[in-house]
């Protein structure tokens, strides 16, 4: 069976990035054109605005908690949509995805590491890491440029 891919929003040109712009590094559109894939924007569909303050992913004894800066927790609606983009990929039978680096949300392999100081660990975005847990061959923009 062909794959049939999910690709992040901010990927083919939704300005959906908590600052109000998209990312351009890759053009997946044909790939949307041609109905090879559908694209979502976890945080949109989580019931967050755009823009929106930036959020990063920490570890705690208790879990996971996606919180702002400003120390604004996010974790409900993370973890709602995730639930969501889930039930998407297996309503439109989504065997892969292709998601925005280091996102909180779509980030995979390497995220920020919660303290907002640009530094990168080891780890996955909420919804790419759901994705991931439930079968779907996950990869970064930037691996699937560097294919
Ligand atoms: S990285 Fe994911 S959650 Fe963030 S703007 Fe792009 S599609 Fe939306």
């Amino acid at each position: 069976m062909k794959p049939k891919y999910i690709i992040s929003s901010c990927l083919v040109g939704v300005k959906c990035r908590y600052n109000g712009t998209c990312s351009s590094t890759i053009n997946l559109n044909d790939m949307i054109e041609k109905g090879e894939a559908i694209d979502v924007c976890p945080e949109v569909i989580g019931g967050l605005p755009t823009p929106r303050e930036p959020v990063e992913i920490q570890q705690t004894e208790d879990g996971i908690q996606v919180t702002s800066k400003t120390g604004n927790n996010y974790t409900n609606q993370f973890l709602k949509s995730a639930e969501e983009v889930l039930s998407i990929c297996k309503e439109n039978n989504i065997t892969h995805a292709i998601l925005q680096s280091r996102s909180p949300s779509c980030g995979f392999g390497k995220i920020y590491d919660g303290t907002f100081t640009g530094n990168l660990i080891d780890g996955n975005g909420v919804v790419a890491d759901a994705l991931d847990k439930n079968g779907i061959k996950v990869i970064t923009d930037e691996e699937f440029a560097s294919k």
